[in-house]
């Protein structure tokens, strides 16, 4: 049974049964704490936690899951995807155990041509948590199987929660067992607590029922937590794996065999001339290559871009994983054009971005693979050199230091080390290189508790939401309102009051200020209270539907409503100045992406974007550096817009009419089925989901002044620009120091640039006449320096003093005396430079004055003290500095002394 089948059916079965089908949200967790969506309960999660209101009972969907924890197992275990789609059935206070256990039983037992996956009854077996008399009944009850044929398994496996105080409860996996040739035999009544390593591929999971049912008060680790009670409303949580239910449907080894990653090992077979199946180290790196390859895709496909940490990490890793391993089975060409085709055919039914998006993904994909191939190139020299200087000391391993430079500077990974060293016949000091690893992870983990720290305790404003219910909102409607204070915070708590000059937070039942949001900055403005005013410094919205306001008391003392019955009113009033801003650079905004898009083309997509009153900045997937001619008709096609007069209106509608509008949207998609704003400036021109606050015409932006374009790492690029009065006000400063320029030139703004470049090109000019006249009056001492040289046994000896020529001259002086120095003879040359206490010292000598012991090397460095430095060098030229001028004369004639000293009489 093909793939696209099984999750159908799987699908039909749920609709049937009364659930909902939901699509597959985004691979990008819209959470703070997780980079990815690891499963399918991940965009039901605030129903679970009871945070909203799900607008079903039940539901069902496949969706699109990545796992970086799963990344060393590809390949070496038959079951590890870092990509793959996860089936679930939901039930929000619905159905309990039993209707969990009843439909996955018969979705997985009923017969294929009843719609079922015909699995063989005989060869499954429910597994729960020890002790789960419930659910051991509850199976038995509805398959008729015997308790012997029930795994009961620990906590660990069977026993789930979010890691952190809420819900949680006992799972009940379906297990598989695939026969002898993938594991130990086993008698499923004496297995457990712990679920045995070596059987883990044998009794394959395919499915994981989670009964929430606890309310969990403390979680310190996966078997140790505190139970407080039960929770109101029961839930269920599944997960069956389409890969793994479908190597099994189609008679498979491992998962990369299945109908949608095997393409892409046949054509790494192809590519490499090798073939699958035959060597076991060879298997887990074609294994590797075909699913990396999907992987990164599809995570390109959601809007990631390769980067150093986060998500483009990740992407990152996935990627060279993938160029690698094709490199270790003997492909050295670019492979990711020949391989992403093929896993794009076999995932684009299900997934039609990555056909439409295609241009885009191959950009993004391509030009990371170009950038490491140079990355290995550049890491094969350094390695060279490493290994080279291991041999030279008569060594054997590469230390650990050395391999995590390779990998960490260069990107080196240490597999293509181990493999590079032993070709060599080297070792490499693993357990070093591990130990520097394990400390760097350390220190990302502690960074990444450190941040976490700030997402702070959502407790409180919880707490007023629930007593006092969701913010009016009235940001699209008008600048000021009379409201009612309803809680006073500081530091997470609430507190009575605020005195003059204390910052606090405050909550108000209704509000004209925009919390910030989709790049756009918080309002800012003041709330006038009876005695009083406070500044608005910052407004957020900590969770959906509370919007709070930062507060700084400006005059008088703030009492909370607590105390005074919460009678007194408040006027909240947003700086009507810093709102047109705020407007105009969001409107600019998305009239700069439009164009962006008309300028380059569709594949550039915005990655990210900021903007407050008179800035904006938008980030946006792009491989190389713009042309001037680029950016200025991207400026171009802006201000074309802004005189156009386009009108700039905003609509509600459901996700899926937004994309059949062509409206961008790449993050944070979740499955909410509440309308989504679509913001369109002229009609189709520029179509975007966005809740900030908008221009009614184009014209009102003012202007558009794109200001720089910059790389924010690799395939990405910034364009910045000014709107409105900040627009302006840059233009009319270019405008003034022009007109400086025009006057201190005595020119027309139109030759300023020839007047400029005649006048750099005529003070070059003179400089280097200036040079040649200093040297050819320095060089004009240097006859005579010759001539005057004494001789001190049989050397000539010439010591100089040059007050005023430094480091190149005094070189240049003595290499020129020591060529005039008469032939056949020995000669030494020092000469002395100094300009402002800056000494340098040069010593030459000619080949007669070396034969007879005479070094260049020497006598600087024995003058070197003297002048309060140090140098030194080869025999016949040497160089030297210091910061002492005051005994140049007594360093010259040391330079006799030493001569004599050493020079041999022949
Ligand atoms: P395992 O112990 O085999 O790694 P798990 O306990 O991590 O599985 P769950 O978190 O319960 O799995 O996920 C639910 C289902 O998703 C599993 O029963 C399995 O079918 C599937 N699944 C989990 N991880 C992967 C993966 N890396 N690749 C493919 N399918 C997976
Ligand atoms: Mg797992």
């Amino acid at each position: 049974m093909d793939t696209a089948e099984i999750r159908r059916r799987f699908l039909a079965h749920f609709e049937a049964a009364g659930h909902a089908v939901v699509p597959s949200a985004s691979t990008l967790a819209d959470d703070p704490n997780l980079l990815f969506v690891n499963a399918g309960m991940v965009p039901f999660k605030p129903y679970f936690l009871g945070q909203e209101t799900p607008p079903f009972d039940r539901a069902t969907s496949v969706q699109k899951c990545i796992r970086t924890p799963d990344i060393e197992d590809v390949g070496k275990t038959t079951r590890h995807a870092t990509f793959f789609e996860m089936c679930g059935n939901f039930s929000f206070g619905d159905y309990f155990k039993q209707g969990a256990i009843e439909l996955a039983w018969a979705l997985i037992t009923n017969p294929v041509e009843e719609g079922g996956y015909g699995l063989d009854k005989d060869r499954l077996y429910p597994s729960v948590l020890v002790g789960d008399e419930e659910a051991i009944g509850l199976w038995m009850e509805v398959t008729g199987l015997p308790r012997e044929r029930i795994v009961q398994l620990g906590p660990k496996e069977n026993y789930w929660s979010m890691g952190v105080p809420g819900p949680g409860g006992p799972c009940s996996e379906i297990l598989f067992d695939r026969g002898p040739e993938f594991g130990p035999d086993f008698d499923a009544a004496t297995l457990g607590p712990d679920m045995p390593f070596e059987l883990e591929d044998r009794l394959l999971e395919i499915w994981n029922l989670v009964f929430m049912q606890d309310d969990l008060s403390a979680v310190r680790s996966k078997s140790d937590f505190d139970i407080a009670g039960s929770l109101p409303k029961k839930n269920i949580d599944t997960g069956m794996g389409l890969d793994r239910v479908a190597l099994l449907l189609q008679g498979k080894k491992n998962m990369y065999e299945i109908d949608l990653v095997y393409p892409v090992i046949a054509k790494a077979e192809q590519l490499t001339g090798r073939t699958y199946g035959v060597d076991r180290e060879d298997d887990i790196r074609f294994c590797v290559v075909a699913d990396h390859v999907r992987s990164s895709m599809m995570l390109i496909g959601d809007g990631v871009t390769p980067g150093n940490d986060g998500r483009g990490y990740v992407l990152r890793r996935l990627l060279r994983r993938a160029v690698r391993s094709m490199r270790l089975l003997g492909c050295e060409d670019r492979v990711l054009p020949e391989l992403m085709p093929v896993s794009r055919d076999a995932m684009s039914p299900t997934y039609g971005n990555l056909v439409t998006d295609w241009e885009r993904i191959c950009q993004v994909a391509f030009a990371e693979e170009d950038a490491f191939r140079k990355t290995l190139q550049s890491g094969t020299q350094i390695f060279d050199t490493a290994a080279a200087d291991v041999k030279r000391t008569g060594g054997t391993t590469l230390s650990g230091e050395r391999a995590f430079a390779l990998h960490d500077t260069y990107g080196f990974p240490i597999d293509l080390t181990l493999e590079m060293a032993a070709e060599q016949g080297l070792q490499v000091d693993e357990q070093g290189f591990r130990g520097l690893m394990a400390e760097q992870r350390e220190r990302a983990k502690a960074d990444a508790r450190a941040k976490k720290g700030t997402h702070g305790d959502t407790a409180a404003y919880r707490g007023i939401l629930d007593e006092f219910g969701p913010t009016e909102w009235l940001a699209y409607e008008t600048l000021e309102t009379e409201s009612r204070p309803l809680a006073l915070l500081s530091g997470g708590a609430s507190v009575p009051r605020l005195a003059q000059g204390e910052i606090g937070e405050l909550v108000l039942d209704r509000t004209p200020f925009y919390a910030e949001s989709g790049g756009q900055v918080a309002d800012a403005g003041e709330i006038l209270f009876d005695g009083g005013r406070l500044e608005v410094i910052d407004v957020q919205r900590p969770i959906k539907g509370l919007v709070v306001h930062q507060v700084r008391v400006v005059d008088g003392e703030l009492v909370s409503t607590g105390s005074n019955g919460g009678k007194g009113a408040v006027h909240a009033r947003v700086d009507p100045e810093w709102r047109i801003g705020a407007r105009q650079a969001h409107s600019g905004t998305h009239v700069v992406h439009a164009a962006l898009r008309e300028v380059l083309g569709p594949t550039a997509l915005q990655s990210g974007s900021y903007n407050r009153p008179g800035y904006l900045r938008l980030d946006f997937g792009w491989t190389q550096a713009l042309s001037s001619e680029q950016v200025r008709d991207i400026e171009l096609v802006s201000q074309q817009a802004l005189r156009a007069d386009l009108a700039v209106s905003w609509d509600y509608m459901t996700l899926e009419q937004a994309k059949e509008w062509g409206a961008i949207a790449l993050f944070g998609e979740t499955y909410d089925n509440t309308k989504v704003r679509v913001v369109e400036i002229g009609g189709p021109w520029s179509r975007e989901l966005c809740g900030g606050t908008h221009v009614d015409h184009s014209s009102q932006i003012g202007t558009v002044v794109v200001t720089g374009e910059t790389s924010v790492g690799s395939g990405n690029r910034r364009i910045e620009a000014l709107t409105g009065v900040e627009g302006f006000g840059y233009l009319a400063r270019e405008r003034d120091v022009v007109a400086q320029l025009t006057g201190l030139l005595k020119t027309q703004p139109d030759d300023l640039v020839g007047r400029v470049q005649g006048l750099t090109e005529r003070l070059r000019a003179a400089e280097k006449e200036l040079e040649k006249a200093r040297l050819a009056q320095l060089l004009g001492a240097s006859a005579e320096l010759a001539a005057g040289a004494s001789q001190v046994g049989p050397v000539k000896v010439v010591a100089h003093r040059a007050d005023g020529a430094a480091g190149g001259d005094v070189r240049n002086l003595a290499m020129d005396v020591r060529g005039r120095l008469p032939q056949g003879e020995p000669g030494v040359v020092v000469i002395i430079g100094n300009v402002d206490g800056k000494v340098s010292v040069v010593a030459a000598t000619n080949d007669e004055a070396r034969a007879r012991g005479v070094s260049a090397g020497e006598l600087v460095r024995a003058v070197g003290p003297l002048l309060g430095g140090k140098g030194g060098g080869k025999d016949d030229v040497a160089q030297g500095g210091g910061t002492d001028a005051s005994r140049i004369d007594e360093a010259l004639a040391l330079v006799a002394h030493e001569v004599a000293k050493h020079a041999v009489q022949g």
